[in-house]
């Protein structure tokens, strides 16, 4: 049985959808913060943020390479990062009583003449597990990771300094950072705090931590990939943009078959891969914990503002990017894509190549503001903004800790396209293990329209139907639980039954 719509409710959707404002610039209603979630992320330490990018750039050189080598100074190289990640998160975890399980996916990856590596290599992902309370959803997960390992110019080079501070020491003190505060509070599903190796030759520690993943059979409903969110800042660079995380997606699904690939070409389907629908959750997300800067009187005893203003929180939002990854460039997302899993990366505004997988030096040539002089060369503390990295950082926590929360992703979801009518009609079933209260709602937006403009609650009914046509407008469709934890959304498939 389809749940019938109040009238009123049918009239209003009919009015709303059967005129042009299909297209209508409207936003879907923001999730009220979780004051639980919400006092985790306020937690977050910019002054932590700095001393493990600080740490890691200690290390010298993070080049994966350098772990067969047997004459690094001590204290350097990226054996020695690694096993400095994995004491972090084991006293991170015997912080909150020993929460997390840490563990190392340690490989020997063998060498490929003409590839960039060349001998047999050891690589070693660091990982840690904040285990799921609710034995019916402890196989849901939901998955942070940056890059330990750093490079400078020369790929092969093993000695030389390769500080790697934005790329990626910033993402690796992300995933750290949102352990250290999310280990405190408890979530129905299990986060995944992690580390990868072999970014910088091919995305070696992610594609073989994938596939772990994908033979241990993780229900992995969402990764968040940090690489490079440091916000760089160079003296005179004008195009940074330090309120602003680009969060890029793929359209279609890496693993499509060539069926799957004409079913999407049929549908329109283009821009609603598990990646993408996550890319628009981060995005609601962001609503619930982040707002424009805004100013109120601080309040004072007696009722009476002064005229001292207090910033309530950090401007700072996430700009969706539909394509996979940036021009000419890879990241661990793609690894997780590649074996089915929704995965997104999130990137600071304008990166500056001069501090990217240079070797540091000093050379004469065009500075940011036109004129010449000596540019320095070298990705170095000194251009990262730690309290940027604290605000993607902050992004990340709200993400990780509202789909560890939330009900899982609702299943079976169908379009039923056997009527040849201007409605819309839907069916689900509920996620494994749904806790008590999980309900569903509709969103759907104009088919040129970027995001969901709609939202329509469905209560804990299994089917609804709409006075919309289906051939007008894209559905999605989200768990939430009773606190309003949403799950990212689900496309349809059609089913014609
Ligand atoms: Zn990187």
């Amino acid at each position: 049985m389809t749940r019938p719509l109040p009238s009123a409710a049918w009239f209003l959707l009919a009015a709303l959808t059967h005129g042009s404002s299909a297209r209508s610039q409207q936003t879907l209603p923001v999730a009220p913060a979780d004051p639980a979630i919400a006092s985790a992320i306020a937690g977050i330490s910019p002054r932590r943020i700095h001393d493990d990018i600080a740490k890691l750039v200690s290390f010298g050189n993070r080049s994966t390479l350098s772990s067969m080598d047997t004459d690094l100074p001590p204290g350097t190289g990226v054996t020695a990062a690694a096993d400095w990640i994995f004491a972090e998160f084991t006293r991170i975890s015997a912080e909150c009583g020993n929460c997390m399980e840490v563990r190392r996916d340690d490989e020997i990856e063998p060498g490929t003449p003409k590839t960039r590596i060349l001998k047999d290599t050891r690589l070693q992902n660091i990982y840690a597990v904040l285990k799921g309370m609710d034995p019916a959803q402890v196989n849901r997960r939901v998955l942070v990771t940056g890059h330990y390992d750093s490079r400078n110019s020369d790929n092969f080079n093993t000695h030389d300094p390769a500080p790697g501070a934005n790329d990626d020491a910033s993402g690796v003190a992300v995933s750290l950072e949102s352990a250290r505060v999310l280990s405190r509070l408890k979530f129905p599903a299990t986060i995944v705090f992690v580390a990868v190796a072999g970014e910088e030759q091919g995305l070696n520690g992610s594609r073989h931590l994938a596939k772990l993943a994908r033979a241990e059979g993780w229900d992995l409903e969402a990764v968040l990939n940090d690489d490079i969110v440091g916000g760089d800042t160079t003296p005179g660079q004008t195009g940074q943009d330090k309120s602003a995380v680009r969060i890029f997606s793929e359209g279609v699904p890496a693993p499509t078959t060539p069926e799957q690939l004409r079913m999407i070409q049929t549908l329109g389907a283009e821009s609603d891969s598990p990646s993408r629908e996550l890319a628009r959750a981060i995005l609601d997300v962001s609503h619930s914990y982040f707002h424009a800067t805004e100013e109120r009187p601080a309040p004072v005893a007696g009722g009476h503002a002064r005229s001292q203003m207090i910033r309530l929180v950090p401007a700072f939002h996430p700009v969706l990017i539909f394509r996979r990854d940036r021009f000419l460039r890879g990241g661990d997302h793609t690894s997780f894509n590649a074996e089915g899993f929704a995965a997104v990366r999130f990137t600071e505004w304008q990166e500056n190549f001069d501090h990217q997988h240079q070797t540091p030096r000093l050379e004469a040539g065009t500075l940011q503001n036109g004129t010449t002089g000596q540019i320095q060369y070298g990705d170095f503390l000194q251009y990262v903004d730690i309290e940027y990295v604290a605000n993607v950082a902050r992004l990340n926590a709200a993400c990780l800790a509202t789909f560890a929360a939330a009900p899982g992703e609702p299943a079976e979801v169908h379009i039923l396209t056997k009527a040849l009518d201007n409605n819309t009609e839907l069916s689900w079933r509920p996620p494994a293990g749904a806790p008590a209260g999980t309900t569903y709602e509709v969103v759907w937006r104009g088919t040129d329209a970027p995001t969901w403009t709609n939202l329509q609650s469905a209560g804990a009914a299994l089917e609804i139907k709409l006075p919309i046509s289906k051939d007008n407008v894209v559905f999605g469709l989200r768990s939430s639980d009773a606190a309003g934890h949403k799950s990212p959304a689900v496309y349809p498939m059609p089913q014609n039954r």
